[in-house]
C-alpha cells in the first residue's frame, strides 16, 4: 500500500559516514517536515558510508516508514548522490541538504511557502560561511567568487540546500547527463521563476567534513572546466604575450648588432627556450584536462551505482 500514497515533498539527503550526527538530524529534519505536510518522504543516500550509516536508516524507516534509504555501491559523491535521490523521488517537490544539519531544517517551511506561492526553485543562500578552518573559509569564497566571475552567474553564497519543483528535478534527472555535475550552478542556469532565501551556515553538529584539501582543489578546477572554456581561451594569451616578449627582445638582438656589439646574452637566450618550453606545456596539459573531461563523458558510464534501498522500489538506476 504505501506506494500509492501521494508524496507531495521528498527531502533528499546525501550522506557519507554520517553515523555521528544522522540519527539526530534524521529525528530534527523529520520534525520539521510533519509540521509542513503529513505527506513527505525523508530519502537518505547513503554514499558508499564505511560506518553505520545505513544501520540507522533502516532503523528510523522502521519507526517512520517516511524515511527511506538509498545505498550506493561505493562513494560516487555528493553530486551522484544527489542524483540519485532525485531519481527515486516521488513528491511534487525535492528538497535537498546536507546530513550534518549545516543547512538549518528550520528554513524548510519558508522553501515549501515559497514554492507554494509559484516558485519552481527556491535557493538557500549563505549569509556568511561563519565556521571552518580559516583556510576552508578563505577556499570556499575564493571559489565561490571565481566562479561567479567566470560562469556569468552569482555563485557567491550559493549551496547545495535547495527546494526544486518536481519539474525542475525531472529535467535534471532527464535532460541533464553530463557526468560532472554541480548542483548549484546547474539549478541556477535553468531558469524559471526562482526565489533566494537567506540562512545562516550552522556549525557542523558532530562528524568531520569529508572533504581534503586535495578535493577541493579538483572540484574547483572540475566546475571551472565544466563551465567555461576560459582555461582553454586563456592558450592564445599567453601565446601572444610570449610574442610581444619575444619582438622586444628581436628588436634588442638587432639594435645590439647595428650598434656594433655581439648580439647580448646567453643567459636570454636560454631563459626564453625554458619560458617558452613551460609555456607550450601548460597549454597542452590544459588541452589534454579537456580531452580527458570529453573522454569522461563519452564512455558515457552511469553516475552511480545503487547496491540496495530501503522504503523504496525501485533503485533509480536506468
Ligand atoms: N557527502 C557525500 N559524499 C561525499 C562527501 C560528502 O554524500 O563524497 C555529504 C555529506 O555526508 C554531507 C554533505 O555531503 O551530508 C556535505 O558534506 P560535508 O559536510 O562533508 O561538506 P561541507 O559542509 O564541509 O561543505
Ligand atoms: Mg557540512
Amino acid at each position: 500500500m504505501p506506494s500509492e500514497v501521494k508524496v507531495e515533498i521528498s527531502v533528499i539527503v546525501p550522506a557519507r559516514s554520517e553515523e555521528a550526527v544522522l540519527r539526530h538530524s534524521l529525528e530534527v529534519i523529520a520534525g520539521v517536515m510533519r509540521g509542513v505536510t503529513e505527506h513527505f518522504e525523508l530519502i537518505v543516500v547513503d554514499d558508499g558510508s564505511d560506518d553505520g550509516t545505513f544501520a540507522i536508516v533502516r532503523e528510523a524507516h522502521a519507526a517512520d516508514s517516511r524515511i527511506k534509504g538509498v545505498r550506493l555501491s561505493r562513494g560516487f559523491g555528493k553530486e551522484a548522490a544527489l542524483m540519485a535521490g532525485m531519481r527515486v523521488a516521488r513528491g511534487l517537490a525535492v528538497i535537498t541538504l546536507d546530513a550534518d544539519l549545516q543547512h538549518p531544517p528550520q528554513l524548510i517551511p519558508k522553501m515549501v511557502e515559497q514554492w507554494r506561492d509559484g516558485a519552481m526553485i527556491v535557493h538557500g543562500v549563505k549569509e556568511e560561511r561563519l565556521f571552518g578552518g580559516t583556510f576552508h573559509r578563505f577556499a570556499a569564497q575564493f571559489f565561490n567568487r571565481m566562479f561567479s566571475k567566470i560562469a556569468g552567474f552569482d555563485m557567491v553564497g550559493s549551496s547545495d540546500f535547495k527546494l526544486l519543483d518536481a519539474k525542475i528535478a525531472r529535467l535534471l534527472v532527464e535532460r541533464f547527463p553530463e557526468h560532472s555535475r554541480f548542483h548549484r550552478g546547474l539549478s541556477t542556469w535553468m531558469g524559471y521563476r526562482q526565489v533566494s532565501l537567506p540562512f545562516k551556515v550552522a556549525q557542523r553538529k558532530a562528524g568531520v567534513s569529508q572533504w581534503r584539501l586535495t578535493d577541493l582543489l579538483r572540484y574547483a578546477w572540475n566546475t571551472l572546466t565544466a563551465y567555461s572554456s576560459l582555461p582553454l581561451k586563456l592558450i592564445p594569451v599567453m601565446g601572444l604575450f610570449m610574442l610581444a616578449i619575444s619582438v622586444v627582445l628581436g628588436l634588442e638582438a638587432i639594435m645590439s648588432r647595428l650598434a656594433g656589439n655581439a648580439v647580448s646574452g646567453f643567459a636570454t637566450l636560454e631563459m626564453t627556450i625554458l619560458f617558452t618550453g613551460s609555456m607550450i606545456m601548460i597549454g597542452l596539459g590544459i588541452i589534454g584536462q579537456y580531452l580527458s573531461r570529453m573522454y569522461d563523458e563519452l564512455k558515457r558510464r552511469p553516475l552511480f551505482l545503487v547496491d540496495e534501498t530501503v522504503g523504496i522500489e525501485t533503485s533509480g538506476e536506468e
